[in-house]
């Protein structure tokens, strides 16, 4: 019988990336809103990404017998010792401010070089299968943060973050260039390998 795989987050683009690139498995992916599970919202509030993940993860499974995977990301500037970190979604004061978001950074930053202006994303995809058992999985992008906002696509850091090999901005390549090098794309591609691994284990 296939599995059914469930994914705790509302963001419709998360669900589809996540769904394009499981798609080659032999599991169903569904988001916790195709099963009437929208309502369970999680406090972020844990120290690390694991930390959020695991929770929003553990909070799923409580309740279905499927495996689920929770998902948490953020930015990580050297300069500034790795903040925003897991506050990247309020460092400017405002839940989910992108703006102020960034302009903080840029604050924080200002007289700093652009060879001193580097960080990472990091991504962490919490997996918890039917049996209750957590696997965690890490994937990241290194790069730089510019001087000034650039470019129109994608969500909040991306104006700001130059990967490594771009002269460009996240919010400057687009959301097809960003798929194939990104920290959540590389968490992602983690996490295929995990349930590959499961789905094996199944056959044998
Ligand atoms: P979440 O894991 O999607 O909730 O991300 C938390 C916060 O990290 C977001 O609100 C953004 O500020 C930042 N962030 C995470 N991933 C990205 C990205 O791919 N581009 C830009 N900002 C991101």
């Amino acid at each position: 019988m296939e599995r059914k795989l469930v994914i705790s987050t509302g963001n419709q683009n998360k669900v589809k990336e996540i769904k394009d690139i499981l798609s080659d498995l032999n599991i169903e992916v569904v988001s916790k809103k195709d099963l009437g599970l929208a309502s369970i919202q999680v406090e972020e509030d844990g120290d690390t990404l694991e930390e959020n993940s695991l929770k929003k993860a553990r909070e799923l499974s409580k309740r279905i017998d499927y495996m689920v995977v929770a998902d948490d990301s953020g930015l990580f500037v050297d300069q500034l010792d790795g903040k925003p970190g897991v506050h990247s979604s309020r460092y400017g004061g405002e839940e989910g401010n992108d703006s102020k978001n960034n302009r903080k950074l840029l604050d924080e930053l200002k007289g700093i070089p652009l060879e001193k202006r580097e960080a990472k994303f990091k991504s962490i995809i919490a997996l918890i299968t039917e049996d209750k058992k957590e696997i965690i999985v890490y994937g990241e992008c290194k790069g730089r943060i510019g001087f000034e906002e650039k470019g129109k696509n994608g969500f909040g850091y991306d104006p700001l973050f130059i990967p490594y090999g771009y002269e460009k901005t996240f919010g400057e390549i687009g959301e097809e260039e960003k798929n194939k090098i990104s920290h959540r794309s590389n968490a992602l591609k983690n996490l295929k390998l995990e349930l590959a691994r499961l789905l094996d284990g199944d056959s044998r």
